[in-house]
């Protein structure tokens, strides 16, 4: 479904990806894994678009969008959960979530949409009415996600959707990935919880300094020696 190939971006003068290369295949739960200031944000960024590429390739349904803008991008399904939320903290969490849907691509579908979310979601239901940046910050991001589903997203991309959540409500938070994967959604999920994401994932790439280091299935990689020593503390 999604390519990206030796791709390089920088901030000014400083060079956040030197060459990163990941693919993910249609229906795949693939997890994007590195420490803090690895380049996982800048990754996902430069696949919506809102970063731009210095070199290098995306190509998504065999089309290359490398220079295509996020708007495109969004049309075409890829659909990103931002770090941190980014909700519109002063409109209700039902209006967070009919602005997810106004692609043309969603629109027609937003009330059936909207009724899965909360199916998904049954507190956001019950907090539907209520200004989005007065939720636990659980709840916020379950309104992130459902915000990003209301726009039919192909490519389901989340950037620590468990940062400064407490456990159960990441359990919470990843048991919904995993349905949602088993419907056959294509996810891309960043993570610095690196055991987390890969007992979700098909797949992990590990990236440090904006260069890939690592990638396998899950399974090999949990089990890696140096994946253990470097990110699990084992
Ligand atoms: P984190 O988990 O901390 O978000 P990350 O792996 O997502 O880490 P990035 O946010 O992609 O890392 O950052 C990669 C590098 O780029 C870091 O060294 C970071 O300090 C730098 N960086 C990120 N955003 C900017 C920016 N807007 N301007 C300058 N440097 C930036």
């Amino acid at each position: 479904m999604l390519r990206i190939d030796n791709i390089y971006a920088n901030y000014g003068s400083f060079k956040a990806l030197q060459g990163v290369s990941l693919e993910i295949r249609d229906g795949e739960l693939v997890a994007l894994l590195g420490s803090n200031g690895a380049g996982k944000t800048t990754t996902i960024n430069t696949i919506s678009g809102i970063l731009h590429t210095v070199s290098g390739s995306i190509t998504y349904e065999g089309e290359d969008i490398t220079n295509a803008t996020a708007a495109d991008r969004v049309a075409k399904g890829i659909i990103q959960v931002p770090e941190g939320r980014r909700l519109f903290p002063f409109m209700t969490v039902e209006d967070n979530l009919l602005v997810g849907s106004h692609i043309p691509r969603a629109r027609a579908a937003r009330k059936e949409t909207m009724e899965w979310c909360y199916s998904l979601f049954p507190r956001l239901y019950e907090r539907r009415a209520q200004q989005a940046g007065s939720l636990s910050g659980g709840e916020q991001q379950m309104c992130a996600i459902s915000r990003a589903l209301m726009g039919k997203p192909k490519l389901l991309m989340l950037d620590e959707p468990s940062l400064g959540l407490a456990p159960v409500i990441v359990d919470t938070i990843f048991d919904i990935l995993v349905d949602l994967h088993k419907t056959g959604m294509t996810i891309l999920l960043v993570e610095q919880n690196v055991m987390a994401g890969l007992e979700i994932a098909d797949r992990g790439y590990v990236i440090e300094t904006g260069r890939n280091v690592m990638d396998g299935p899950a399974a090999e990689l949990m089990n890696n020696e140096e994946m253990k020593r470097a990110y699990m503390g084992i």
